[in-house]
């Protein structure tokens, strides 16, 4: 392999996502490991002081691409630079976070270079000098490892907060390469008129350390306040299931599972959530599984660390109540 192991090191009002720090970690190994240098790649527009901070995290190299025209993300401005650059320098591996936008962009660049697209990977290993990838399927009833034949470069995404953080070394410096992107008419066929952002001032779903969860067991959209109670006490960030989003209790943004997002805390508080595989599919993989539902025979209980029967109108107040004395 050459060319050098890349992170994209997605951005947003001016701070990385969680997830760069997290594939900085592993492709700092996987770069001692096969001899490379480890590549960040930051696109956007004045993002070049912040580039240059990820040499901090492990970075040998940070290639950056500023254009006005990509201030804000849109398939086709990113899905340009990115590919463009990796033609240029030919990377061995991309990495990008299995968040949306990585989403969106991994695919369309593996179709680009004309490559392969290892999706939701929660592990990355070496093993006879090849990159092995672990990934969930069957909605994360089982695990699959599993290794690129040919095609070139490796491209995968990463799920958030399944990986440790890079080490954070103070003063380390990175080589910074500037690189501008030029468009031409047609070349962007999205148009971003307007973001909306909620407000909540609770971490994002995704990068949460903890999350509290409701179902349709919370039977209204008032009860959700106990559990944003007992999310503010612990840091957390509020989830739900889709029955609850389906019943208008709160809204898709905070629908975890297949058609939701895919969350991996360190503690994952199930309230009134049958678990149903399609929900389990979103949240399995969290650290430690807490569930309260008053039925024992819930489908949750089989995946949970800790099970609390009984009712969640009782159990979560009592909870906040007693973290509040803990926690101060
Ligand atoms: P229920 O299954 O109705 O469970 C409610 C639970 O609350 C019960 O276990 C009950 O015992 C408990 N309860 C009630 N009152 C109390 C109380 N006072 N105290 C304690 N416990 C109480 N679902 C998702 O969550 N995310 C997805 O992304 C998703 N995608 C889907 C995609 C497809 C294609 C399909 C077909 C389905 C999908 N679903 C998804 C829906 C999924 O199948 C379930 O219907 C849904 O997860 C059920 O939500 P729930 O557990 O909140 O509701």
């Amino acid at each position: 392999m050459a060319g050098g192991i890349w992170v994209y090191a997605e951005n947003q009002n001016g701070k990385f996502k969680k997830v760069t720090f997290e594939m900085l970690g592993a492709g700092r190994q996987l770069a001692d490991q096969l001899g490379e240098e480890l590549c960040a790649v930051v696109i956007g527009h004045g993002v070049g002081e912040l580039a240059a901070t990820l040499g901090e995290y492990g970075a040998d190299k940070v290639y950056v691409v500023d254009s006005p025209e990509l201030a804000r993300y849109t398939t086709d401005g990113y899905m340009l630079a990115l590919s463009k650059l990796a033609r240029e320098h030919q990377p061995a591996v991309i990495f990008l976070g299995y968040t949306v936008q990585g989403r969106d962009l991994a695919a369309h660049v593996a179709q680009r270079l004309g490559t392969g697209l290892c999706t939701d990977c929660t592990g990355v290993n070496i093993e006879d000098g090849q990159i092995v990838f672990t990934r969930p399927i069957y909605a994360g009833k089982a695990f699959v490892e599993a290794v690129f034949a040919e095609a070139r470069p490796v491209m995968a995404t990463i799920r958030p907060n399944a990986l440790p953080a890079a080490e954070f070394q103070p003063g380390r410096k990175a080589q910074v390469i500037e690189s501008s992107a030029t468009f031409g008419a047609g070349d962007i066929r999205q148009v971003v008129r307007e973001i909306v952002c909620q407000a909540s001032g609770r971490p994002e779903l995704t990068e949460a350390d903890i999350i509290v969860s409701g179902g349709r067991g919370m039977k209204s959209a008032e009860n959700f306040k106990i559990l944003e109670e007992l999310a503010d006490v612990l840091g957390a960030a509020v989830g739900a299931s889709r029955a609850a989003v389906d019943a208008g209790y709160v809204p898709h943004s905070m629908q975890v599972g297949q058609t939701g997002k895919t969350v991996s805390p360190q503690l994952y508080i199930a309230c009134g959530i049958s678990g149903a595989i399609q929900h389990l599919a979103g949240m399995s993989s969290s650290k430690v599984i807490v569930a309260i539902n008053k039925d024992p025979e819930a489908n949750i209980f089989k995946v949970a660390d800790y099970g609390i029967v009984g009712d969640l109108f009782e159990i979560v107040p009592l909870l906040t109540q007693e973290f509040k004395k803990l926690l101060g």
